[in-house]
């Protein structure tokens, strides 16, 4: 793995039984051809009636998007390449952010960034649909049909014929097979999770202050499983959020009496994979606010009614977060071969390749560990914006049939924020090599930089200054916390 490939253009299409073709715009017309799949289903082969190459990214999460409008800007504009990213959803919210919006101190619409229009301003076409499979041989990418909320079909089962393909589908949570966590727990993997969590949080303190009787010991209590940076950060969150949406009027709930959050965790700590000066110091903050940590607390089950631990104990719960592990998304067994681990992580080389040479990953569906190193590159934001850095200069050189580089992780520290009480973590020093302690308002300023770096990637710079200051001056006109 990792030579350059030649680059041909002249691949033949797959045998059709029937064809149509359709202008979509001036330059690129797209043919449509439809072929029987081994699953006997009939499939729609939507292949852009050109020879240039042809990159297909699936996936326009934190890495997978920087990735593709830098490939649209770069090689689809200037017609060096023709530029695709399949993704099941239409809009992108980073998923940072997401337990931000499960406890409603951000607004989703102010954030969220429409997959056909930043296609159509990067120079690449956006496909809607989820990959369910694909065909090595005939380099095909699967994808399902799509639905509206009536059950309409939206889009039939297409196929995509790829040169370059880049999975970047992202990591679900992993319940480890726990009894009722599915049911009753709601993970946090998906902008609409969060939203869910969200409404359920706002219609708990509803009803609490319009029912007849007093509020129900345990009635509004929230169990957060799992505490890594999310399950933590989320609790700092909803302790601020909780706080917030009583203030504007439910006057009856009293949130120091009624609202108990508890962070629960099977290993002996907080923050189990971040330095334990941190994991300290998180902690304590946490403690101070009221949230109750139960570290060595293994779940058993959860139910209707709270969490079941494996001593014997129950914690009665409205709410329960399931924020403990991930793993690769299910469709990652399905891809025709492709190497996985038993947690279903597609495994790549330093170079960013898959065990097929045409088909690269990265971000949290992938595993890889470089070599000499102790753990794997871990899942992260920051992982992920680098290597789609890196496989963008690589794709380049693909297409120039020049030999591909080696990608080397570099590890920035890790910042843990506590929301509007506190941010701690570590910088990695640039020149000494040693972490830096830092906290509070510079480290809130370099934790915000992450999602900067982000939105510059997608934007540009004039874009992200130009938008972070109108929305310093609209966020003192708004309420800080969601409150419908
Ligand atoms: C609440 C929370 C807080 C976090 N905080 C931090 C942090 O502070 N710092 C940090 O470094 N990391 C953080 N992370 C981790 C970070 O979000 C991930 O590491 C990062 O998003 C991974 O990027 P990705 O591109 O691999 O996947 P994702 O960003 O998850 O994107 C995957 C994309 O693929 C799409 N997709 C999935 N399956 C399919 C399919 N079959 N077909 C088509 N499209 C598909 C999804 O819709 C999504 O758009 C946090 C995660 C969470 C949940």
């Amino acid at each position: 793995m990792g030579n350059a490939i030649p680059i041909k253009n002249s691949k033949k299409a797959p045998a059709m039984t029937t064809s149509t073709t359709k202008k979509t715009n001036p330059s690129i017309r797209t043919k449509l051809e439809t072929i029987t799949l081994p699953s006997g289903e009939e499939s729609l082969i939507v292949s852009p009636d050109t020879d240039l190459h042809k990159i297909i990214v699936v996936g326009g999460g934190a890495g997978g998007l920087e990735l593709v409008t830098h490939l649209g800007d770069r090689l689809g504009r200037k017609k060096r390449a023709h530029v695709t990213l399949l993704e099941r959803s239409r809009t992108h919210i980073w998923k940072p952010l997401l337990h931000e919006i499960a406890a409603g101190s951000m607004d989703v619409a102010r954030h969220e960034l429409g997959y056909l229009a930043q296609g159509h301003w990067h120079g690449f076409r956006f496909r809607y649909g989820e990959m369910t499979g694909l065909d090595r041989e005939r380099k095909l990418v699967h994808t399902g049909a799509t639905y509206d909320e009536e059950g309409r079909r939206i889009t039939p089962p297409r196929s995509y014929p790829y040169d370059t393909l880049v999975i970047a589908i992202g990591s679900v949570s992993n319940d480890f097979g726990t009894p009722g966590v599915a049911k009753h727990a709601i993970q946090l993997d998906t902008p609409e999770d969060a939203e869910r969590f969200n409404q359920r949080l706002i219609n708990a303190c509803i009803r609490a202050n319009t029912q007849a009787g007093d509020i129900k010991p345990g009635q509004l209590d929230v169990a957060v499983i799992g505490a890594g940076a999310t399950g933590s950060e989320l609790c700092a969150e909803l302790h601020h959020t909780t706080r917030g949406l009583v203030a504007y009027g439910l006057d009856r709930v009293d949130p120091e009496r009624d609202i108990k959050i508890t962070l629960l965790d099977a290993q002996d700590r907080i923050l189990p994979a971040l330095p334990e000066r941190l994991s300290v110091a998180a902690a304590q903050a946490l403690t101070k606010l009221g949230v109750e940590i139960r570290t060595g607390a293994f779940v058993s089950e959860v139910t209707a009614e709270g969490v079941h631990l494996k001593s014997g104990e129950f914690i009665p719960s409205e709410l329960v977060v399931w924020a403990a592990g991930v793993r690769g998304p299910d469709v990652i067994s399905k891809l025709d071969g492709l190497e996985a681990t038993k947690s279903n992580l597609l495994v790549i080389d330093e170079y960013l390749q898959t065990s097929d040479p045409n088909i690269f990953a990265l971000g949290d569906c992938t595993y890889l560990k470089p070599e000499g190193a102790d753990a794997p590159i871990p899942p992260r934001a920051q992982a992920a914006h680098q290597e789609a850095s890196h496989l963008y200069k690589q794709i380049r050189r693909r297409l120039g049939g020049t030999q591909l580089k080696k990608f080397t992780y570099r590890d920035f520290g890790s910042l843990v924020s506590l929301g509007e009480y506190t941010t701690v973590g570590s910088l990695m020093g640039f020149i000494s090599g040693r972490s830096m302690w830092i906290e509070g308002s510079f480290a809130k300023m370099m934790y915000l930089m992450l999602y900067k770096m982000h939105q510059t990637a997608l934007h540009g710079v004039t874009k992200v200054v130009l938008d972070t200051l109108s929305r310093m001056i609209t966020r003192r006109t708004e309420p800080h916390v969601k409150l419908h």
